[in-house]
């Protein structure tokens, strides 16, 4: 698909480029591309975000100040003051009357009204009512020539107007009748990518109907279920590439069949020194089935930060070991894979697993011999950062890969993650069927507890697993909101608890872009904290200026209990584990997403004693306590990220746009759930009919999947 739209023959109506639209032209057509309409196709689907509501017209002698109004009337003079062009500036005069009275109407700066005006039209205008020499006045309004031999009582009904999203020098108005232009040749040419039978069974109208009934709703009601139905459409459309895409790699993919024994089962378990709790054992089975298939497992695992996911991950890790094959852990960040590396070295001490740590940090000499023995099999379990995608890293037979936290890693990592298999020495082995390859298992942790609209859409290629309850003994943390008045006591408080032993994490949000500006917010900070607020103790500071070793170097200090209190600028690492540290302060935590404030609170509660966090904020609006309350009431990861996915939107909820998120035209998330259900539903009763959409009835559907998903999903590629 080299050449450019221009060049490409012309199919239907709707591939037409709009520069081509009578009333467009290439000036119009680069404002259009701005919004990214290139074709006529773009053009009906770039739908209104919302209508105005005109009301029927009223008589000028009725007319009231300051408040917008439509009126119909004949155009009895028009005069044109300045010159031409876009530049110039110039003004457009006319009047208009309806029998009842006369009213002034003026156009700035556009030039292009000039032609369009003339005495005698019968014109229905839409604008806000001013004066001007004692005469109703309107500025700019909105127009819409009227037919003069109709019947007049058809012009006396209200207008719903669509408003588009517009730029700068492309008005909604303009784009309204550039739209209004092609649509009813465009609507022609829609075909309807839903089976008859579906539409009919959900009560959706067809697609062009659709389409039409949004661009030129007769009323408000009836743009509910035009939007509906496109919602739809896009969600099962999306959900059907899963589901496909889902399928294709099954069946091409083969990875090592990982039973578990009662004997295996049991020597695992015996590696903790605890028991574990129902919903771990509950998400083990889950996982376990998995690893007996030989299709790969593909799962996301979530739970709250504590909730023991590192433990299952382990068991998981063990069971492929056990069967002989190695596994790898990854970790975004170098200091996770190193508590990673921690953890699982306390449980396997004096155990015969082979495991090594691989990050950017590992000496040469010890990565060329753990290179060396992961390509011989002679390492179980390596744990590391992104350096165990580099191309250098063979394994001998990769069983199991498990990913903790996968959505800070990129888009483009995660391709890599997915090809990890492929690296595996068998991949390149002449002898493996070229229609199959084989995959590891591949199990995702995330302690962003993901609200399942999101994880069927973000992470829809995945199962998902959910560790809802945190292992006992662990205490909830006790959070409350300081405003200016009760801060004093706030800290007060803090004081006591570290003269009890305690520590305390103090975190100020990134005051500025500027690391330059944070470095010295923080510092400030510090300082204050140190003399003002908790004098005598020991403070110490996490910045983002710092390079790893020097965070690494506070963060042992503080582990090791020679600081009382960490005053960070960033956000502290996911995963830190100091039990003693009982106290979260949060300043601004308005400036925070709930999920990210519930994220850093996990920091503490680690320990016996009962831990608290303070949300401390001044100058907070109703909405902002209202929020922030939610925390307050509840400790349930699922609840605050659905709260915080209805108040802030996915992209903030999972903290960047750059994971690859969906982007929808029409469908919402938090609007559509139910919907999203519905479709998800009815692709997997589609693909179970018919595995492949290779029915007739199926083929507008598979088309419009290629047309959406040609450049993103395999079976696509294929065939
Ligand atoms: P996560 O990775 O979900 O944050 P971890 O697996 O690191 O959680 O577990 C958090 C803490 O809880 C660790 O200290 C771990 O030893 C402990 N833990 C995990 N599972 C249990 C359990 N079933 N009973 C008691 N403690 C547990
Ligand atoms: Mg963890």
């Amino acid at each position: 698909m080299s050449s450019s739209p221009i060049d490409r023959p012309i199919q239907s109506p709707l591939d037409k480029p709009v520069q081509f639209v009578s009333g467009v032209g290439p000036y119009r057509a680069r404002l259009l591309g701005e919004l990214g309409v290139q074709t006529v196709g773009d053009l009906i689907q770039h739908f209104p975000f919302r209508y105005e509501d005109q009301g029927p017209p009223q008589r000028i002698d009725t007319l009231r100040l300051d408040e917008p109004a439509t009126i119909i009337g004949v155009v009895d003079q028009v005069r044109w003051q300045g010159g031409f062009g876009r530049q110039v500036k110039s003004t457009l005069r006319a009047t208009i009357s309806d029998g009842t009275g006369r009213a002034r109407i003026t156009w700035f700066n556009a030039p292009h009204m000039r032609q369009r005006l003339e005495r005698g039209q019968v014109v229905r205008l839409y604008g806000k009512i001013g004066v001007e020499n004692d005469l109703a006045h309107m500025a700019n309004p909105r127009i819409e020539w009227l037919d003069p031999k109709a019947d007049p009582a058809s012009w006396h009904f209200g207008r719903l107007v669509p408003v588009y999203r517009a730029t700068a020098n492309l008005t909604s108005a303009q784009i309204a009748r550039i739209v209004d232009h092609v649509l009813d040749e465009a609507v022609t040419a829609i075909e309807e990518p839903l089976p008859a039978e579906l539409c009919r069974q959900r009560g959706l109208p067809p697609r062009a109907e659709a389409i039409r009934m949004l661009h030129r709703p007769t009323s408000l009601e009836e743009t509910e279920p035009a939007r509906r139905r496109l919602a739809y459409e896009e969600l099962l459309l999306m959900q059907l590439a899963i589901s496909l895409q889902r399928r294709w790699s099954a069946a091409r993919a083969r990875a090592p069949e990982l039973p578990l024994t009662e004997k295996i089962d049991q020597r695992i378990r015996l590696r903790f020194p605890f028991s574990l709790t129902a919903a771990q054992n509950r998400v083990i089975r889950q996982i376990v089935a998995d690893l007996a298939r030989s299709r790969p497992m593909a799962r996301l695992l979530q739970g709250d930060v504590g909730s023991g996911k590192t433990v299952v991950a382990l068991y998981a890790a063990l069971v492929t070991v056990a069967n002989r094959h190695q596994c790898a852990i990854l970790a975004p960040t170098e200091v996770l894979a190193s508590q990673h590396y921690a953890n699982i070295e306390k449980y396997l001490a004096g155990s015969r697993v082979r495991r090594g740590l691989l990050t950017g940090r590992t000496t040469k000499a010890e990565r060329q011999r753990l290179l060396a023995a992961t390509a011989a099999g002679e390492i179980d379990l390596l744990v590391g950062t992104q350096a165990l995608l580099e191309r250098t890293v063979r394994f001998a037979s990769l069983g199991l890969v498990v990913v903790d936290e996968q959505h800070k890693f990129g888009v483009a990592q995660r391709a890599t993650l997915k090809g990890i298999g492929l690296k595996n020495s068998e991949a390149g082995d002449s002898v493996t069927d070229s229609r199959t390859s084989r995959e590891p298992h591949y199990l995702v942790m995330t302690a962003t507890p993901i609200p399942r609209t999101l994880s069927m859409t973000v992470f829809g290629d995945l199962d998902v697993s959910s560790i809802d309850e945190l292992p006992p003994g662990r205490q909830p943390v006790l959070t409350r909101l300081v405003d200016a008045r009760s801060e004093a006591q706030a800290w007060l408080a803090v004081r006591r608890r570290i003269a009890e032993g305690e520590q305390a994490y103090i975190v100020y949000p990134l005051v500025e872009e500027s690391d330059s500006l944070d470095l010295k917010a923080a510092t400030v900070e510090m300082g204050h904290v140190a003399h003002d607020l908790l004098p005598g103790t020991r403070v110490g500071l996490l910045h983002g200026r710092m390079n790893k070793q020097e965070k690494q170097a506070v963060m042992k200090s503080f582990a090791a209990h020679r600081l009382d209190v960490l005053v960070s600028t960033t956000v502290i690492e996911v995963g830190i584990d100091v039990p003693n540290a009982t106290v979260m302060v949060v300043q601004h935590a308005e400036r925070y997403g709930l999920s990210a404030l519930h994220q850093l609170r996990g920091r503490v509660g680690r320990g016996h004693k009962p831990s608290i966090c303070l949300l401390m904020a001044d100058r907070m609006g109703d909405l902002a306590r209202k929020r922030l309350k939610v925390l307050c009431g509840t400790n349930d990861g699922f609840r605050i990220a659905e709260e915080d996915l209805r108040l802030r939107g996915p992209g903030e909820l999972l903290g960047t746009r750059q994971h690859g998120f969906p982007e929808f035209r029409v469908a919402n998330l938090v609007e559509d759930a139910e919907l999203l259900l519905r479709a998800r539903d009815d692709a997997a009763e589609l693909v179970r009919q018919d595995p492949r959409l290779t029915r007739p009835i199926h083929q507008p559907l598979r088309a419009e999947l290629r047309r959406r998903f040609r450049d993103k999903v395999a079976f696509m590629q294929v065939g």
